[in-house]
């Protein structure tokens, strides 16, 4: 490839909905049709194939990966004075959903080889406060979740997995989503299994919860104008839903192509200066991102830039350092490892219809830096 007419996205869209349009578009025809568009048979008909691809028993469909979160800490009875361990590194979405009930988020280090939040330091982070642990599979790495159940069952924690980058990632041959009193999953677009707008959704195995959740995101309402709960309003439309259902069939063979793309990104990226992820054992990430370690991070971001290839960091400013969580008064310095990979992180472009021309491009690319 000739570096002057190389432009190559961090992240496309156009190779899935070439392939899925016309699917896509049917699906919109059929709600206009129905001329139906909240509480409906798309959004059932989604939430009962979601909960079987993930192997769970109940799934609710709602607005958003973060409602996802609040409603399922609200639903365990989360609350003022609580505390919730999470992990340091993580989309600032994880730790506003514990802000949001009232509860304090407190950061738990990650391993720096996998981003995950590291289980040799949860128990130090335990005080009698402490009600429950939201591990986050970021990047699409399953987290240590055998070491993670074990410790929340010795403190009678409860346990939220952020699944939100892990669509059909599995740990030890189980799907994740399937460890934890509940499991929640956003549906942006840009997620493994992505909507055409907002979406998300929460899967349990535990029907009181499943039924607690689904009305405290309808106006805490179990039939119409009848309310038990003060509840909120964050519902998958019958729009998203029918999209979804599109695109769920396809996520298999999607994740399929990510896997395929990080491995040749593992076996050729060869620089001393750059650090490629490492994998757990009996894992299999879903690789919403890829993401390489370097500590001249700046400069490997201008060098691909200047070779039209763009990258993206996950993410710039840990949560603890941002504005908004000044209240905290962590000061920096205090989580290091987080702020390590906040300086040092660089994520490859990584999305399904990537070619392989492009992704040894990039491989070339890197290895000259
Ligand atoms: C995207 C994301 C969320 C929030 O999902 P939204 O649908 O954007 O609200 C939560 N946690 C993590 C780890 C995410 O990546």
């Amino acid at each position: 490839m000739n570096k002057e007419n190389v432009n190559i996205p961090f992240v496309s869209f156009r190779p899935m909905e070439k392939e899925l349009g016309e699917e896509l578009r049917a699906a919109f025809d059929r709600v206009l049709e129905r001329s139906w568009y909240i509480g409906g048979t798309e959004g059932k008909t989604f939430e009962e194939s979601f909960s079987k691809y993930c192997g769970r028993k109940y799934c609710v469909g709602v607005g958003n990966g973060l409602d996802a979160i609040v409603l399922a800490l609200k639903a365990l009875g989360i609350t003022c004075g609580d505390e919730v361990l999470v992990p340091s590194n993580t989309y600032i979405a994880t730790a506003l959903a514990v802000t949001y009930v009232g509860a304090r988020p407190v950061f738990v280090e990650p391993d720096i080889r996998t981003f995950n939040m590291n289980p040799s330091l949860i128990e130090q982070a335990i005080t009698d406060k402490t009600k429950a642990i939201i591990p986050v599979h970021l990047y699409g790495q399953p987290c240590e979740m055998n070491e993670i159940m074990r410790i929340a069952d010795k403190y009678g924690l409860k346990v939220v997995e952020d699944c939100a980058q892990a669509h059909g990632a599995t740990y030890q041959g189980r799907k994740v989503g399937t460890f934890g009193d509940v499991a929640c999953f956003s549906f942006y677009p840009g997620k493994n299994l992505g909507a055409l707008g907002d979406a998300g959704a929460i899967v349990t195995d535990n029907e009181e919860m499943a039924d607690i959740i689904r009305t405290l995101g309808n106006y805490g309402s179990d039939y119409k104008y009848h309310h038990i709960r003060k509840g909120q309003n964050t519902r998958l439309d019958e729009l998203q839903a029918a999209f979804l259902s599109v695109k769920l069939p396809h996520l298999d063979r999607m994740n399929e192509e990510r896997r395929r793309i990080a491995y040749c990104y593992t076996e050729g990226i060869r620089n001393d200066k750059v650090k490629t992820p490492y994998v757990i054992p009996d894992c299999s990430p879903v690789w919403h991102i890829y993401a390489v370690r370097c500590d001249e991070r700046d400069a490997l971001e201008m060098h691909l830039r200047d070779n039209g290839i763009v990258t993206n960091k996950h993410y710039p400013i840990p949560m603890h350092l941002q504005e908004c969580y000044k209240d905290l008064q962590i000061p920096e310095g205090s989580l290091p490892i987080a702020e390590e990979i906040s300086r040092t992180e660089l994520s490859l472009p990584m999305y399904y219809g990537l070619s392989d021309r492009e992704v040894r491009y990039i491989i070339d690319t890197i290895n000259a830096f």
